[in-house]
Order: structure tokens, then sequence, then C-alpha cells
């Protein structure tokens, strides 16, 4: 049976005021069977890891680099997020994917490089509003399941998050009919390419305009794990109801 997954990704938002979240977060959710991963800034991570230790809440990063080491000013490679005490990282959003002109293979070697060095990873996918109007939404996602996904991943080391551009950040989401879509593609994607075992036991999270008021309709349709929820994550009041509906 897959765990119940609540992501937070706090994007370019929080300063070390703001990890009371996490105390909060603690402190309502410490005894429940949803596991709890906040991404913070990479500013943030060890300080995060630190208020979190011997708690279920875990921490992770947003993105890292493909290298171990090496001349990559303002970069940081998935060992440092290991030593700051993260578990899990976040590669292929789609912001990365347009401010950073990231393609399927950079992701892919992301991927593989945190995998390496012993973190979790959170794949995003997901199509544009111009994909989707033009119905090409699965031959999108298909795309970037196959480019961006590396081999030997498990149902341990690899969650896969469908984030549609078009709803982030929007207010917009889809119809609970269009997420299972994508997602009981997705699923059957991953068991093509990695047999049954692998695709029953990896998390599907959907992502985008996630509130405590469509969390629960989200979260009951087939193949939805959990959530990677942005702005809803910042305050415990917004995360929590969205932790308690899964
Ligand atoms: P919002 O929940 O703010 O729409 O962001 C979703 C997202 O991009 C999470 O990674």
């Amino acid at each position: 049976m897959r765990r119940k997954l609540a992501a937070g990704n706090w994007k370019m938002n929080g300063l070390s005021g703001d990890l009371g979240v996490l105390a909060d977060l603690a402190a309502a959710h410490g005894e429940g069977d949803v596991d709890i991963l906040i991404c913070p800034p990479h500013t943030l991570v060890n300080r995060a890891a630190q208020t979190v230790a011997d708690g279920k809440i875990r921490i992770g990063g947003q993105d890292c680099h493909a290298a171990e080491t090496g001349a990559h000013t303002g970069d940081v490679s998935a060992a440092m997020l290991v030593d700051a005490g993260a578990k899990w990282v976040i590669v292929g959003h789609s912001e990365r994917r347009t401010d950073h002109d990231e393609s399927d293979s950079d992701v892919r070697n992301k991927a593989r490089a945190a995998i390496d060095a012993g973190l979790g990873v959170i794949v995003c996918v997901g199509e544009s509003l111009a994909q989707r109007e033009a119905a090409n939404t699965l031959d999108i996602i298909g795309g970037q399941l196959s480019g961006s996904i590396p081999d030997l991943v498990t149902g341990q080391n690899l969650v896969v998050a469908y984030e549609p551009i078009w709803a982030i950040g929007t207010g917009k989401v889809p119809t609970t009919d269009e997420i299972g879509e994508v997602h009981d593609f997705i699923r059957a994607r991953l068991e093509r390419r990695f047999g049954a075992g692998v695709a029953r036991s990896v998390r599907l999270l959907y992502g985008g305009s996630v509130k405590a008021g469509n969390a629960a309709d989200i979260f009951a349709v087939s193949n939805v794990d959990g959530a990677l929820v942005g702005g809803a994550s910042l305050t415990a009041a917004d995360f929590s109801p969205i932790v308690t509906a899964l």
C-alpha cells in the first residue's frame, strides 16, 4: 500500500523566521499516517532539517546540480543537500524548466545524481495550456516521463508530480476526470517501463492550486497519492487542512 504524501514547495519564499510552520505542522500531525515533506529554499534546508530532527516531517531541496562538485557558481549538489539534512529533492519543476531552460535530459541527469547521493526524487511533469487545448497532454507527459526519469528507480526513491503549468498559482484546477486520466496514464507508463512492482509503489502527486477547499475532491481521484503544494504550504493554517484531507 502506498503511503500518502503531502509535500510543500516553498519556492523562493521563506526566511528563518518562517520555520515555526514546521513546529506547528509537527504538533498537528505528529501521529498521522500521512508523510509530510517540506522543501524550503536552499538557505533554510539545514536549519529546517535540524528543526524537524527525530520527527516525522522530512525536508527536501527544490533542485540540485547533476555534477558532484565543480565550477558551477550558485549551484548546489545532491551531496550538499544530503549533508544539510535533506531526504528528497524536487527536479524538473516547470519553473526550473522555464526559468533555467532545463530539458528532459537535464532533469534526468539531476535525478540520477540525486538518487546516487541517496536522495529520493520528485520528478515534475506537466503540460502548458496551449498543449492541453491542442489535445497533446498525454503525448507531452509521456515524453517528459521517458526523458526525465532515470533508469534504476524504485518505489522508494521516485515520486512523480503531475503539475499542469496552467494550474500553478492561478487558482485554476483541472477537473477530477482530467487529473484521473493523467494519473492513470502515468501509472501505466511506469508499469510499461519499470514493471508492475515498481509502478504500483511509486507515489503520484497532483500539484497546481491545491487548497483546503479542493484537496478532498482531488485526493479521491484514483492514482492520486498526495499533493505537491506551493502557495498553500507556506503557513500551517493553509497546509494543515490539506494534510488532514489525505
Ligand atoms: P501552487 O500550489 O501555488 O499552485 O503551486 C504548485 C506548485 O508549483 C508546487 O510545486
